[in-house]
């Protein structure tokens, strides 16, 4: 078998960097990787993967949240690497286990632990219990200089603790923040 990993962070912890570079590691080598990205992800344009620092590709596949993959795409793949993948189901995160154990390709996940209210998507909570190996990409809080664990939504300004879960490329932003900055933030709408 090969791996199922999982690298999670907030927002801005660089990890669509840290997938890019994975990528390009694996080419410089003549390894073909293929990498899937959710289809709601449409921050920089449909199938395109972009870091903030400026490195790009095209993602191989798109997936809805409860797609099936056909395996036969995977010929010849010597890894599969995942953005976003805190919005895929749980089912098409056992597929990715599938395809590790049984195909013997490792696959490397990189998505957000929490949404907004700090409570875990449904793909992000599949990978903590399936994962071979589950590794924090860490980032420092907006605010201080703490470790950030929450996503803060702030819409119009205002720090929030409303609206939907996913509303990526919306007029909303999200800052990496820690507990103690989330809480202050949000003024006692959080415990
Ligand atoms: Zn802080």
């Amino acid at each position: 078998m090969a791996k199922l990993y999982f690298r999670y962070g907030t927002v801005g912890s660089a990890k669509t960097l840290n997938l890019l570079a994975v990528a390009h590691n694996y080419q410089q080598q003549n390894k073909k990787v293929f990498l899937i990205k959710p289809k709601l992800d449409i921050r920089f344009g449909e199938d395109d993967v972009r870091s903030r620092a400026g490195l790009n590709r095209k993602a191989d596949l798109l997936v809805d949240s409860d797609s099936i993959i056909n395996y036969g795409i995977l010929d010849q793949v010597n890894c599969v690497v995942v953005d976003e993948v805190q919005f895929l189901s749980k089912a098409l995160i056992d597929q990715f286990r599938y395809i590790a154990t049984v195909m013997r390709i490792p696959v490397i996940c990189y998505g957000l632990r929490t949404d907004f209210r700090g409570e875990l998507f449904d793909g992000s909570k599949r990978l903590f219990e399936i994962a071979d190996t589950i590794e924090e990409v860490k980032t420092t809080c907006n605010f201080c200089d703490k470790k950030a664990i929450f996503n803060l939504k702030i819409v119009d300004g205002q720090p929030c603790l409303t609206g939907p879960i996913v509303e990526l490329g919306a007029e909303e932003k999200y800052l990496p923040t820690c507990a103690g900055c989330y809480r202050n933030k949000l003024e006692g709408q959080y415990f």
